[in-house]
């Protein structure tokens, strides 16, 4: 009797890229018991119990998206704008996406119902940055310092270390710095990052004093091409305060969302050599159905902005890894969870749309093939990993009663 082959899966003849590691070349990837077991030239397909072939396509590691919104509400009442909250696995593996973090739609009070009822349903990957305000996102307290309690948000953190990777700053247009002071102090309470959307600017509260002043290294700018807060000045020169911040080790996040890409602050920012340090959607219902649409298109933005393949799959793998401090996701390692994304990139005229509805024509499109989730078969385009129907053994069966 032959031996059992050592492998369950061989996805044979991509090329892989794994930032991580800096493998950019045709590998192939075998995976056995939920996890990476090797990355090397030539695995012999009688060593795999299957084999998928992925000549042509890109084996990447499963893509991390860092600014989605998750948190369905039960009660739409307590809401003071609609809620846009997406299912997660109806939006991840679809585009390549293992690993998703919720960006504080949930705060310190309601997150307890967002992982009873959300997170751990959920075939992805799901973490969550913690909103300062306790009641989270769009219930109308994002102004009330009040609701800020850093003590509170820490220990919700402490609670749930395997879910919550830092904390979320997000809409402030209340009295000084109260939303971003609060929490920088969570953060400090428990070594995790903080991600800011810095909501509404005043004189005092300026980028400068952000970047400068109140972030620490490690810190996460989102929505770094809105152009809301001065990003780009009037005369089109990337606002130096960014450039000061991120020598200071400040992290520059794409967060596109609705209202947060345009073409007018990302092409001037490109031409001048400010490029995001990790690109992430802002996925919820507005987005998805305007410009942004997911995270393959989003990547493709920036392919086509200039950024190397490599680049673009670093900037969605191993740098989110690293920003939330989850140093085993975002790569290829043996032993890693076999979250693996397989990309095609086609060649083409393809429109792609900003926040504002305006068209940027690219010759590359990013489109996910197929996803694997713990070594499982997740999202399968073309049905590579399935069996001719002319020969498949279907198990014929009436449904009667
Ligand atoms: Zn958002």
């Amino acid at each position: 009797m032959a031996a059992q082959p050592p492998y369950d899966v061989l996805l044979k003849g991509g090329h892989v890229i794994d930032p991580k590691n800096n493998i950019n070349k045709v590998m192939d990837v075998a995976v056995t018991g939920g996890k990476v077991a090797q990355v090397a030239t030539n695995i012999a397909s009688s060593d795999a119990k299957k084999t998928i072939d992925v000549t042509g396509l890109y084996v990447t590691p499963g893509l991390i998206d860092i600014h989605v919104h998750l948190y369905m509400r039960t009660d739409p009442k307590t809401l003071a704008r609609p809620d846009g909250s997406v299912q997660p696995d109806a939006f991840s593996f679809r585009t390549g996406v293992t690993t998703m973090v919720d960006a504080g739609t949930s705060g310190w009070r309601t997150f307890p119902d967002f992982r009873e009822r959300i997170i751990s349903h959920a075939r992805t990957r799901v973490l969550a940055l913690l909103n300062i305000v306790g009641s989270g996102m769009g219930t109308g307290k994002e102004d009330d310092p009040a609701e800020m309690d850093a003590e509170a948000a820490a220990s919700a953190a402490k609670a749930n270390p395997d879910i919550i990777v830092g904390f979320k700053s997000a809409h402030y247009n209340g009295p000084g710095w109260a939303s971003v002071e609060n929490a920088v102090k969570a953060g400090n309470l428990t070594g995790l990052p903080v991600m800011v959307d810095f909501g509404y600017i005043t004189q005092e509260r300026n980028i400068r004093t952000l970047l400068l002043d109140k972030l620490r290294a490690g810190d996460i700018y989102t929505h770094c091409y809105s152009g809301h807060r001065e990003e780009l000045l009037e005369d089109g020169q990337v606002n130096p305060a960014m450039v000061a911040g991120r020598k200071r080790g400040i992290i520059f996040d794409l967060g596109h969302g609705a209202g947060s890409f345009y073409w007018y602050v990302a092409v001037p920012a490109f031409q001048q050599g400010f490029y995001p340090d990790s690109i992430s959607t802002d996925l919820h219902s507005g987005s998805m159905n305007t410009g942004m649409k997911d995270m393959t298109n989003t990547m493709s933005k920036i392919l086509d902005l200039g950024s190397s393949l490599d680049q673009v799959i670093r900037m969605s793998t191993w740098n989110p890894a690293k920003e939330i401090k989850r140093p085993e996701l975002g790569n290829l390692d043996a032993g890693a969870e076999a979250d693996i994304a397989v990309l095609r990139v086609d060649r083409g005229r393809f429109g792609f749309v900003d926040s504002a509805g305006a068209k940027n024509y690219g010759n590359q499109l990013i489109v996910c093939e197929l996803t694997m989730r713990k070594g499982q078969v997740a999202w399968d385009l073309n049905g590579r990993a399935s069996q001719d129907w002319k020969s498949f053994p279907y198990q014929k069966k009436a449904w009667t009663h």
